[in-house]
């Protein structure tokens, strides 16, 4: 869990190789939809880009079909997801209904000025999906698939300062939640290298 590019994408791929797991990711499932052009992704379309939140009903739908392949059967890296108290909820009675325990929530925070800088100069490739980082130029090709690099349509500043509101409204609750509940919360400063905070990441979970 974190605000959005607290960098929970790159750490959570950072676990998925360490932990030899697979990351489920509500944000890239959407947009993989997205591309595919199917009805659950023209649906969440205008949720998305306006930085606000796909309903609770589609995320678990996504999420609950996702935990019941075969791939999860040795545990899973949550990415970006819960992100509401009923979306919490909901995964409980997944989890349960699966005899699945949660091992840690990992929080990584990272202050607001910090976050609308990243992802203002953060680029995407529009055909794979890759994250970039401000390494590369609008429009350049993707170095992975030759793709087209572009901002993300929610990573412009108004709308990122509008997901940061939705984050403190909606996420930042789950968290008290987890923490009321008496699971495990890790919480990792999300300031510096990607190496340090993996560091740090592993050091909080114990991997
Ligand atoms: P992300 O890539 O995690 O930043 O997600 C991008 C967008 O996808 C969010 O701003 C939401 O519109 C949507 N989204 C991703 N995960 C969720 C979730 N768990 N609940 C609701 N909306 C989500």
């Amino acid at each position: 869990m974190g605000p959005p590019g607290a960098g929970k994408g790159t750490q959570g791929e950072i676990l998925e190789r360490s932990l030899g797991v697979p990351r489920f990711s509500t944000g890239d499932i959407l947009r993989h939809a997205r591309r595919q052009g199917t009805k659950q992704g023209h649906e969440a379309k205008r949720f998305m880009d306006a930085g606000e939140l796909v309903p609770d009903e589609v995320i678990l739908g996504i999420i609950g079909e996702a935990l019941q392949g075969d791939d999860a059967r040795d545990g899973f890296v949550l990415d970006g997801f819960p992100r509401t108290v009923a979306q919490a909820e909901g995964l409980d009675q997944i989890l349960e209904d699966l005899g699945i325990h949660l091992d840690a929530i990992l929080n990584i925070s990272v202050e607001d000025d910090e976050i609308v800088h990243r992802l203002s100069t953060r680029l995407v490739c529009s055909s794979c999906g890759i994250v970039l980082g401000p390494y590369g130029e609008m429009n350049e090709a993707c170095p992975v698939c030759g793709g087209t690099l572009v901002q993300r349509r929610d990573d412009g500043a108004d709308t990122v300062r509008h997901r940061l509101v939705v984050y403190r409204k909606q996420t930042e609750p789950v968290l008290r939640w987890y923490r009321a509940s008496g699971a495990l919360v890790v919480d990792v400063d999300g300031l510096g290298t990607v190496e340090e905070i993996r560091d740090r990441v592993q050091a909080g979970i114990g991997t």
